[in-house]
Parts: structure tokens; C-alpha cells; sequence
């Protein structure tokens, strides 16, 4: 490797430290990258020269000789994340150690198009780019609740949606102006999860994700992403359970997403368009309700069964160290009482079982959010330079 090609390295590696861990002092760095001071001092310098990082004097003293100052992350460098739903589109400014700045949740009274996402996308992100001056908006990235081809974010199939091989990053990167990545949902909700949350640290992992369009999955397995020969990996909510039970949108019956919807506990509460944080409030508050609480029990308990079910199979397939739930499956977790949680892996195989840890995402409902801006930031921290080098003339 030439100079040249060695130091764009460094800098990537010290730019994806600081995004990881939301700052860190140059001594972290220094250890963490096992390069000298001086290199480390220079490639901060560089950092900062090009507005990725700030140096801060803000960190903890501790020990003695002189404090290390911190390297923050710029707030002023964002990118766009967007989650097109059944009945809303939500978009948020991202900035670098996955902080939301600014947040809209588009409602919407029918399932949006393709083409109509790409329209209100384009449109709300100008929008907040304008109520938040001095950000700047380098790439995005979409969570889809369906099946994307990775290498060009064109979607194979969308079911909930009704999107069937239609191309997506493709059209917003040319509304939007900028470099534009799509990925799965859940996948991403796994990475967000992984990087900030409920998983950060563990070797095999297993996320699910529950929505308003089913219910997604991703795998971490020797502490990478497992997504599988094309991309497509991780489809839990497509475990078959019940041969009798209800139809799912994928063709088959008596998937997981099938007999175990987030609709049901919508319906259960009586919200309209709730987010993730609404619906899991409102469902505690139903469950713990001794005199009207009947039917949100009722239906958490059953959707607990059939995510039992579903969770021994997963378990014994891979042996995971931590189970991470988002959305409505969160909700679900949220509400069970001792002897519930328990029986979630309770027929599992005792050793498959033995070490496994189950966690609601810690990320709440930003989490489909922050693991989309992770997809738009993985060009950018890979070459920060380039990036805005190639910012700089696209703008002159
Ligand atoms: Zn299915």
C-alpha cells in the first residue's frame, strides 16, 4: 500500500472511531489504532481541516499529566434517513455518532408509491435542511420494509407496500442530488442496534423487527452481518408455524408476521398511526390496567406464544449470545411478566439457550432511522476527503 493509499486509511479508521463512539480523546485513539501520537495528532488535524471533527477540552480528567482533548464528531455534517411505511414516510437529518437532529414523520391516508416516496422524500429533506441552517446534506439512505438489491438499492419486493422490482435509490438520488443507498429494514435496524444499541459488543446476534409491514430480521454472527448469498438473509417473520394459521403476504399461511401482527395491537389500544414509542406506551399502560386490560392482555399473551415458538427454532439454529426485539415486538417484551419472558426460550434447547440474553432495541423507535444514515455514512467514512472534496466541485 503507497502513502497516499495508507493515510486515507488512517483516516477513514479514525473518522469511523469517532462516529462509533460519538468522540473519543486522542489517547483512545492512539490505543485503539496502535499508531504513534504524532500520527494520530496528524490525522485529527487533517479531520478537523476538512469539518469532520471538532477538538473539544471537555474530556474527563483523569490519571496525570495532561488531559487528552476530545475529538468530536462535526453536527453540522448530516445525512438524510428515510422509512417509507404503510401509511407514513419518516425522515430524519442524521449526524455523525447517530444522532437525530431533526425528525418528520410524513402521514399519509393510503400506502405511498414509489414514486410518490421519492417526491415527499426529496421535499422533506429540503424542508428540514432549511429549518436546521448550517447542516449539510451529504447522502441518504432508505430502510425498506422488503427485499433490496444492495448494490443498487433497486426493490425486488416490497409486499406491504405493493413495490415489485421497482428501482428506488436510483430515482431519490437524482431528486435528492446526492449518493443514495437502500437496504432492508431489519437489517439495518440490526445494524443500528449492533453500532449504538442493544448489541453493541456481542458475537452472534439475532434482531427482529416488528412493523406495520411484518416482521423483518437480521443475523450478526462472529460480530459481521450475515445476510446471505444475495442479500436476503435473516427473514424470521416468514418462519412457519401454524400449516392452519392465517394467510401472510408472502403466499404462504401461518407465518410468525402472520399470527402475531403489529395491527392486532394497534387495534387492541385504539391509536391511529401510533410510532413505536406510542404504541408501547400505550400497550404497558392497557396491559397493567386491571379492569379494562382484558383485551391488550389477551392479545400480547397470544403474540407471545407465537414469538416462542418462532425464537426456539432461531435459537437452536444459532446459538446466539443476545436477541435484540424492535417495534411492536419491543412492545410485547415490554409488557410480559416474569413468567412470559421466561417461556420465550424456555423449549428451546438448554444449551443452545443457555447464554442467550433477550433485550428490547435500545434505540427505540429512531432505530430503522439511525441504521439507514449508517448505509449513507459508509460511503462518506470510508474516503472523508473525496467526500467532500467531491461535495466542494458538485456544488461549485
Ligand atoms: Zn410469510
Amino acid at each position: 500500500m503507497d502513502a497516499g493509499a495508507l493515510r486515507r486509511r488512517n483516516l477513514s479508521a479514525v473518522l469511523d472511531l469517532v462516529h462509533r463512539h460519538g468522540g473519543v480523546t486522542r489517547a483512545d485513539l492512539t490505543r485503539a489504532l496502535g499508531l504513534n501520537r504524532s500520527t494520530i495528532g496528524d490525522l485529527v488535524a487533517v479531520l478537523v481541516e476538512h469539518g469532520w471533527v471538532d477538538e473539544r477540552d471537555d474530556a474527563p480528567r483523569s490519571g496525570v499529566g495532561r488531559p487528552s482533548p476530545r475529538v468530536a464528531p462535526s453536527d453540522t455534517r448530516v445525512v438524510a434517513a428515510v422509512n417509507p411505511e404503510l401509511d407514513v414516510v419518516d425522515v430524519a437529518l442524521v449526524s455523525l455518532g447517530g444522532q437525530i437532529v431533526a425528525r418528520r414523520r410524513v402521514d399519509l391516508d393510503h400506502v405511498p408509491t414509489v414514486a410518490e416516496t421519492v417526491t415527499l422524500t426529496s421535499h422533506t429533506v429540503r424542508e428540514l435542511a432549511a429549518d436546521n441552517p448550517g447542516v449539510e446534506v451529504l447522502a441518504a439512505g432508505v430502510a425498506v420494509p422488503g427485499l433490496v438489491r444492495g448494490r443498487d438499492g433497486h426493490v425486488r419486493l416490497a409486499p406491504h407496500l405493493g413495490w415489485r422490482e421497482e428501482p428506488l435509490a436510483a430515482p431519490l438520488s437524482v431528486a435528492l442530488g446526492m449518493p443514495v443507498a437502500a437496504s432492508n429494514d431489519a437489517h439495518l435496524g440490526c445494524r443500528a442496534e449492533q453500532t449504538f444499541g442493544a448489541g453493541v459488543g456481542t458475537g452472534t446476534m439475532l434482531y427482529l423487527n416488528g412493523g406495520p409491514s411484518g416482521i423483518g430480521g437480521g443475523l450478526v454472527v462472529d460480530g459481521r452481518p450475515m445476510d446471505g448469498t444475495a442479500g436476503y438473509a435473516g427473514e424470521l417473520g416468514h418462519l412457519g408455524l401454524d400449516p392452519e394459521g392465517p394467510a401472510c403476504a408472502c403466499g404462504a399461511r401461518g407465518c410468525l408476521e402472520a399470527l402475531a401482527p403489529r395491527d392486532a395491537l394497534v387495534q387492541a389500544v385504539g391509536l391511529e398511526h401510533p410510532d413505536d414509542d406510542a404504541l408501547e406506551a400505550a400497550l404497558v399502560a392497557a396491559v397493567a390496567d386491571e379492569v379494562g386490560g382484558d383485551a391488550a392482555r389477551a392479545e400480547v399473551a397470544r403474540q407471545l406464544r407465537w414469538l416462542g415458538i418462532a425464537l426456539r427454532g432461531a435459537i437452536n439454529l444459532l446459538n446466539p449470545e443476545r436477541i435484540v426485539l424492535g417495534g411492536h415486538l419491543a412492545a410485547l417484551w415490554r409488557c410480559a411478566d416474569e413468567s412470559q419472558r421466561a417461556s420465550l426460550i424456555a423449549d428451546a434447547l438448554p444449551a443452545s439457550a443457555a447464554e442467550v440474553t433477550i433485550e428490547p432495541a435500545a434505540l427505540g423507535s429512531q432505530r430503522l432511522l439511525i441504521g439507514a444514515a449508517e448505509l449513507a455514512w459508509d460511503g462518506l467514512i470510508a474516503a472523508p476527503i473525496d467526500a467532500v472534496q467531491g461535495a466542494a466541485v458538485a456544488t461549485a
